[in-house]
């Protein structure tokens, strides 16, 4: 969890790696629904242009579907989802007839001046979802993917008035979300003003080894 710009797509993908989960980011599907032009994308697009959210029984069905397919051995990490007190009652439900539960709830926390900076600065992939920021994790070519080679672009919602709205939104319906995982003992804070790298040790810290290697055999030298 965490306000947008606070760094959860680029703290996701480094520990999506580290622990082998499965990456369920609502906000890359709707991006991705929004390019192939498809009726879902076509519906949230009205909603996410403005910085508002998309309705939730749109947004669960969504992460429902995705978790149904248990395609994910070592278990998955949900990026940007819940962000509403709906969504996370609803979540509950899916996890206990899933047979499910999490682990730990990370609330990546950033003040909102910073947080306008790193939204201003960020460009992400047309096409894979990687994301740069022009001073703090500038492409190799400006402009252009590492990862793809596809051109790097501006999300419209990371235009100034969109931003603000988001935050407002954030602080009246996800914020207190927080207090939802902290009653139930998953919540942990973690200061996300540091380096990306910093983070990223701070939330390994907190969940401990990947075991996702225990049971494979030590090769023979
Ligand atoms: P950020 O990384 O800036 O926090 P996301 O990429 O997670 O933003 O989401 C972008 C937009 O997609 C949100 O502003 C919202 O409009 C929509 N969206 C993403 N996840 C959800 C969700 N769980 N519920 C409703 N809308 C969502
Ligand atoms: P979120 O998914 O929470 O909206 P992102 O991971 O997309 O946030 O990060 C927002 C912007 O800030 C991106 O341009 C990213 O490269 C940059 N960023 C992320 N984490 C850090 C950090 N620890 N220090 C500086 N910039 C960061
Ligand atoms: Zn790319």
């Amino acid at each position: 969890m965490g306000k947008p710009g606070a760094g959860k797509g680029t703290q996701a993908t480094r520990l999506l790696d580290y622990y082998q989960l499965k990456h369920i980011s609502t906000g890359n599907v709707y991006r991705d629904e929004i390019s192939k032009r498809s009726l879902i994308g076509i519906e949230a697009e009205k909603y996410i242009k403005k910085g508002e959210l998309v309705p939730d029984d749109l947004t669960n069905d969504i992460v429902r579907e995705i978790l149904c397919r248990k395609d994910y051995p070592n278990g998955f990490m949900l990026d940007g989802y819940p962000r509403t007190e709906t969504q996370a009652i609803a979540l509950n439900q899916m996890l206990a007839s899933l047979g499910l539960a999490l682990t730990a709830c990370i609330n990546v926390d950033v003040s909102d001046d910073i947080l306008l900076n790193r939204m201003a600065g960020r460009r992400v992939c047309s096409t894979c979802n990687a994301t740069y920021h022009i001073h703090f994790h500038p492409s190799v070519i400006p402009g252009v993917c590492d990862v793809c080679g596809s051109a790097l672009i501006q999300r419209a919602d990371d235009l100034e008035e969109s931003v603000l709205n988001r935050l407002r939104i954030y602080n009246n319906k996800t914020r207190p979300l927080l207090n939802f995982y902290q009653k139930q003992g998953l919540l942990q804070v973690v200061d996300g003003t540091r380096a990306t790298d910093e983070v990223f040790a701070d939330i390994t810290k907190r969940l401990g080894e990947p075991n996702h290697g225990n049971d494979q055999i030590e090769p023979r030298n």
